[in-house]
């Protein structure tokens, strides 16, 4: 027998889900949040426990891929007993690849547990090498411990791959620096184009830089070379001759890839969303509640896949200065 599949209306497979598991964070970085934000309610939360039941389903349906993300992951209480409990799957075969999406703060003290349940590779956010500015950007980010954990976490032997996200007069003229940087310490690098979600305190038309811009540019100084390199996400990669290091792209804005898109979103309350650009959204929480049997979540869970858009409308321009989805990239983590 053929095992089960997500297949969405247009034929895509769903085989990734991301799930964020607090939209809270100990950072407040200028382009994700406002400083003053208002988080979800603590007692709406699933448990960590409602959370493996969750994910569980979805790999039962054929989800090969699963990223925790937030918000920052490491500051929900108790992350490592949902970390382990997964595990189990990547054992049983079941998962390919447990990973997670984090800001660094809290993984020097869990590197070495991440690396024992089975997470190989991890994802890193860093948009600077400069600590003032770093602590610009993160309004209350600490350079220093996010270095150490990124340090802890290739001690552990964990790949690392940072994720950048390019900002027009922030850290434009920085990025060869930190490609030279980051492949000089064995990581790949990702540039992302900032994405119109949530009211931030501030203009994002001000952050915008298109990816083909930047891109130009750095083939001023590199040499780019397209590679086949995939590793199940949007970004498109090439190598860079000079360090012989991977670059990453993640263009939403100027090369819309959502023909691809073979993932799912579930919020730390239970809630689906299709597509990270678009508002649609099922509700998980009250059929995993409902009954103690998986039946009324694997029906919920179909019948969201069958409402899987197309694609997202994101566009940023001054005609188009508000947000094309009101909520945060907190909440679904990117
Ligand atoms: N806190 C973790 C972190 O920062 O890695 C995980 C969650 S964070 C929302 C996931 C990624 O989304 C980070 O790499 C962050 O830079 C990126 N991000 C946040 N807001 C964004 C936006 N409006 N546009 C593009 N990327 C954004
Ligand atoms: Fe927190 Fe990540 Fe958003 Fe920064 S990008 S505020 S670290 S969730």
């Amino acid at each position: 027998m053929a095992s089960p599949a997500l297949i969405d209306p247009f034929g895509r497979h769903v085989s990734y889900l991301r799930v964020s598991v607090t939209d809270r964070c100990d950072f407040r970085c200028t382009y994700c949040m406002a400083e003053d934000m208002t988080f979800l309610p603590k007692k709406d939360l699933l448990t960590l426990e409602e959370m493996d039941r969750l994910c569980s389903e979805f790999i039962g349906q054929g989800v090969k891929k699963i990223r925790l993300t937030g918000g920052e992951p490491l500051v929900r209480k108790g992350i490592m007993t949902l970390v382990e409990s997964l595990s189990r799957h990547l054992r049983s075969g079941a998962l390919e690849e447990l990973t997670l999406t984090t800001n660094g703060s809290q993984l020097a003290r869990h590197a070495h547990d991440l690396a024992r349940f089975g997470v190989k590779r991890i994802n890193v956010s860093l948009d600077t090498l400069d600590p003032d500015k770093f602590r610009k950007i993160t309004r209350w980010g600490d350079f220093n411990r996010v270095m150490e954990g990124i340090r802890a976490a290739q001690q552990a032997g964990m790949a690392v791959k940072l994720n950048a996200v390019a900002l027009k007069g922030f850290n434009e003229d920085e990025i060869p620096e930190m490609i030279r940087w980051a492949h000089g310490q064995g990581m790949d690098l990702t540039l992302i184009e900032t994405m119109p979600m949530g009211d931030i305190d501030g203009d994002r038309t001000d952050q915008y830089l298109p990816i083909s811009v930047l891109r130009a540019r750095l083939m001023e100084q590199f040499t780019l070379a397209d590679i086949p390199y995939k590793t199940g996400g949007p970004a498109r990669y090439v190598e860079v001759k000079e360090t012989g290091g991977r670059l990453g792209f993640i263009t939403p804005l100027t090369h819309n890839f959502c023909e691809s898109c073979n993932r799912v979103r579930l919020t730390c309350t239970g809630t689906l969303y299709m597509c990270l650009g678009q508002d649609d959204a099922a509700d998980l929480r009250a059929p995993l509640r409902a009954s103690e049997s998986n039946e009324l979540l694997r029906a919920a869970i179909l019948e969201a896949i069958g409402r899987k858009p197309l694609g997202h409308d994101f566009v940023i321009d001054r005609r188009h200065n508000k947000p094309a989805v009101a909520r945060h990239m907190s909440l679904t983590g990117g």
